[in-house]
């Protein structure tokens, strides 16, 4: 019969791989605490119209790449394309927003039907982290520090730009938007496909088209600088003004729009050269108005998303993977039924004791195939009770990566040496 495969764009974590991504989230969760975020869990699947309403109906996202179904009761559901929306419902619904600051974070899957592709898949992960309650520049800049400060401890020193800009107010991105359909508008049959129908949609998504001749275009197109209100343009500069303090360099990109809509004000992206077309690794933006429009207390808010995949490639593109660690630091080999449980029982101690890991051959077996996978699961020490070691309450060392000597011991004693050999490293 024919296997079943998984769906594409839907990968498997394979054992070999999950110390990186274990490694990676352990590294998130202890720098997201020094900086007193909370996590936060919620559904991976939620009505659809909650992304409708918050991502925007004419986006990328919502019109072509949301897995959406109707469930035995017809009710409409989506696997969740993001977290920022879920997040807020969540918040809402428990009350956590009222007159209330909120630093908060989260991590799981992300569902897009989009073309999978390096960096791209159909079921990706993120890490989330959004905050609300704050209205200046000075969570905008405590965010992007976050960020940096993450990369630093990985290690990832180059090959990252953040990039950076404002979307104003509202009633900013209005003004500007009819000014920019103005100026494109007797130009249409010159744009690109995805452009043309944007000019109709959601204009201000053309400003980051891919296509070389709209950007062309775009050069002598109104500059949404010339739109902003001063309050806007006070809330940028003392972000960065807040980023120089702190050391931490940016580019100014005025195309940066972001594929959603609940952006105003802030927005920035963490981008690459190393990872070809898919080159933004975080992102993200203030979203002032999204509360409110999901029907809550207007709330201000601010937060951003990284995509793990493309950190796990990054990672690797810059030398950076964490080293590879062994499946046991200790492997009991055994030969007969009384040598067998007396080593079960010792395996037992040694865990219950030492921060050592530990891996009890099961299933039986030739002493030589047995050595063979106390090799093969990188133990530095061999630990072997055979028919006289039981009847005796001894055990054999056999050191399996140094030139040292076999040695033979009490099994009480087995306890103290490990001791004395960890504290050695
Ligand atoms: P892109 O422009 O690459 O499509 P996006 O603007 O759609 O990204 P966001 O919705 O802002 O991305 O998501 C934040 C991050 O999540 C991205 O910067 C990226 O690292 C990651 N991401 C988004 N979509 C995917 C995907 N299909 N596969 C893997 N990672 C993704
Ligand atoms: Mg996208």
């Amino acid at each position: 019969m024919a296997k079943i495969q998984s769906i594409r764009g839907m990968n498997d974590l394979l054992p070999e791989d999950s110390p990186l991504w274990q490694y990676l989230e352990g590294k998130l969760q202890h720098l997201l605490a020094r900086y007193g975020y909370s996590e936060i869990r919620f559904p991976i699947l939620e009505q659809t119209e909650l992304f409708k309403r918050s991502i925007g109906e004419v986006t990328d996202i919502v019109e072509k790449e949301m897995y959406t179904f109707e469930d035995r009761n017809g009710d409409s559901l989506t696997l969740r394309p993001e977290g920022t929306a879920s997040c807020v419902r969540a918040c809402e619904q428990h009350g956590l927003l009222y007159n209330q600051v909120q630093r908060l974070w989260y991590t799981g899957p992300m569902f897009r039907h989009e073309r999978p592709q390096k960096g791209r898949l159909r079921q990706f992960h993120q890490v989330g982290v959004e905050a609300f309650g704050m209205v200046g520049p000075d969570i905008d800049a405590e965010l992007i520090a976050l960020s940096a400060r993450f990369w630093e401890e990985l290690g990832i020193t180059e090959g990252l730009t953040l990039e950076l800009n404002t979307l104003g107010s509202s009633d900013n991105r209005k003004a500007y938007r009819e000014a920019l359909v103005a100026y494109l508008a007797p130009l249409k049959g010159q744009l690109d496909e995805d452009s043309q129908r944007r000019l109709e949609t959601n204009p201000l998504r053309i400003l980051d088209s891919k296509s070389e001749q709209t950007q062309a275009l775009l050069s002598n197109a109104p500059v949404f600088d010339d739109y902003l209100d001063e309050a806007s343009k006070t809330h940028f500069d003392g972000l960065c003004a807040r980023l120089d303090a702190l050391g931490i360099a940016y580019v100014r990109n005025p195309k940066l729009v972001r594929g959603l809509d609940y952006y105003g004000l802030t927005v920035f992206e963490w981008t690459t050269n190393l990872l070809g077309a898919q080159g933004t690794v975080c992102a993200g933006g203030r979203y002032d108005g999204l509360v409110e429009q999901l029907g809550g207390k207007a709330t201000p808010a601010v937060g951003f998303a990284m995509g793990l995949e493309r950190l796990c490639l990054l990672l690797d593109a810059t030398d950076n993977l964490p080293e590879k660690t062994a499946q046991a630091d200790v492997y009991l080999v055994s030969s007969g039924t009384q040598a067998e449980i007396a080593a079960l029982k010792l395996a037992e101690q040694l865990r219950g004791s030492l921060d050592v890991k530990v891996v009890t051959h099961c299933g039986g077996g030739s002493f030589k195939s047995q050595f063979k996978k106390a090799d093969k699961s990188g133990a530095w020490l061999a630990v072997v009770i055979g028919e006289t070691e039981a009847e005796q309450g001894k055990v054999q060392l056999k050191w399996l990566r140094e030139t040292r000597e076999q040695q033979e011991l009490g099994q009480g004693e087995l306890l103290a040496l490990l001791q004395r050999e960890l504290n050695k490293n």
